[in-house]
């Protein structure tokens, strides 16, 4: 191992996401607009690339990797680079290795997923209605996601559900989704909608629904409990005493969480994003692809970017314009 990776505000950098794809079979009308132009196939790391690119960073010190997109699972030969990486898990330099998916794909994948090491996967979904799926996912269909889900759980993986808040949405699901979530023995947290990307005609302050109030009506029927548990990131989690149930709240607008930030995040081409809500970013792709075989020109390209790694982010909504906009999609980044 080289030594690790500190940041200049003395965060550790552990965690690593990585987007292998931005292409997607959803087309969800938060994070994407309907006729969505994807990058052509020679722009994207190859799964080789992606291999040597996370091999490279977990010699670096990250214990983490969550792999996210777009859609991770529509990704042709994605089970190649999980299987690569089990190796990893089995040295004990990566202490796991775990995705962000919307479930389509979980039936056919979550045995092989588990077989590669992965025993959590986070699943998106907002809605129990299958009308309201097909709406806000456009392209979607809730039974194929359900199916995953059970798939999932059936392979051992412990399944927590992501749900972004949307007002005038889902803020009727709120009791349903928390009881569909404890009878399955699923966490569930939820995200504020982010302002990310041009997506047509969505108006993101109409669809913000803040947290606090989310959380208020929560603790109208239930008794929550602050958990200290810190993930290093943007979720902060409570527990329902009634259920025993854990749930989270993914708040990068109202509440600043960046002081703790353990991670980066890798794009599909090879791009480093040292905070989701700036636009600086390292190209990591032309020192890795411009030397073959020789790993130093990237390990010297990835401390550079560390050492630019910022204090925090600028989203802010509170004087109801959308501030600190970031131009690319989610889908991108990877959420
Ligand atoms: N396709 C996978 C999925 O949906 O889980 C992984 C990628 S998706 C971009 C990751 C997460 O980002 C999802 O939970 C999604 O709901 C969330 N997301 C997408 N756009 C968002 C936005 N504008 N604001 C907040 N969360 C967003
Ligand atoms: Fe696809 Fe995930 Fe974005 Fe929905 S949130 S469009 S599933 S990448």
């Amino acid at each position: 191992m080289t030594e690790p990776l500190i940041d200049p505000f003395q965060r550790a950098i552990s965690y690593l996401r990585v987007s292998v794809t931005d292409r997607c079979d959803f087309r969800c009308v938060y994070c994407m607009s309907e006729n969505m132009t994807f990058l052509p196939k020679k722009e994207l790391l190859t799964l080789e690339e992606l291999d040597r690119m996370c091999t490279t960073f977990v010699r670096m010190g990250v214990e983490k990797l969550r792999i996210t997109g777009g859609e991770p699972l529509v990704r042709k030969g994605i089970m190649t680079f999980f299987d690569a990486m089990t190796r990893h898990l089995e040295s004990g330099a990566l202490r796991e290795l775990t995705l962000t998916t919307n479930g389509s794909q979980l039936e056919r994948f979550a045995q092989p997923l588990h077989d590669a090491g992965v025993r959590r996967v986070n699943i998106s979904l907002d809605t129990l209605d299958e009308k309201k799926f097909a709406d806000v996912t456009r392209w979607g269909r809730l039974p194929q996601v359900m199916r995953g889900i059970d798939a999932a759980q059936k392979a051992g993986l412990r399944v927590k559900i992501n749900t972004v808040a949307l007002k005038g949405f889902n803020e009727d699901e709120l009791f349903p989704l928390v009881d569909w979530c404890a009878e399955r023995d699923m966490d569930l947290t939820f995200i504020e909608v982010m302002p990310m990307g041009d997506i047509g005609n969505e108006d993101r302050i109409d669809q913000y629904w803040k947290l606090t109030d989310l959380r208020a009506q929560l603790a109208e029927r239930f008794t929550l409990t602050d958990l200290a548990e810190r993930t290093g990131g943007p979720a902060r989690y409570v527990r329902a005493e009634e259920t025993g149930q854990k749930i989270g709240f993914i708040t990068p607008l109202s509440h600043n969480f960046c002081e703790s930030c353990n991670r980066v995040r890798l794009t599909c081409t090879g791009e480093l994003y040292m905070c989701l809500g700036q636009e600086d970013m390292a190209d990591l792709r032309a020192p890795l692809r411009n030397n073959p075989g020789n790993d130093e020109p990237l390990e010297d390209a990835i401390r550079a970017a560390i050492a630019r790694k910022p204090k925090g982010h600028d989203f802010d909504y509170s004087r109801q314009t959308v501030d600190g906009r970031v131009s690319r999609h989610m889908s991108h980044t990877g959420g």
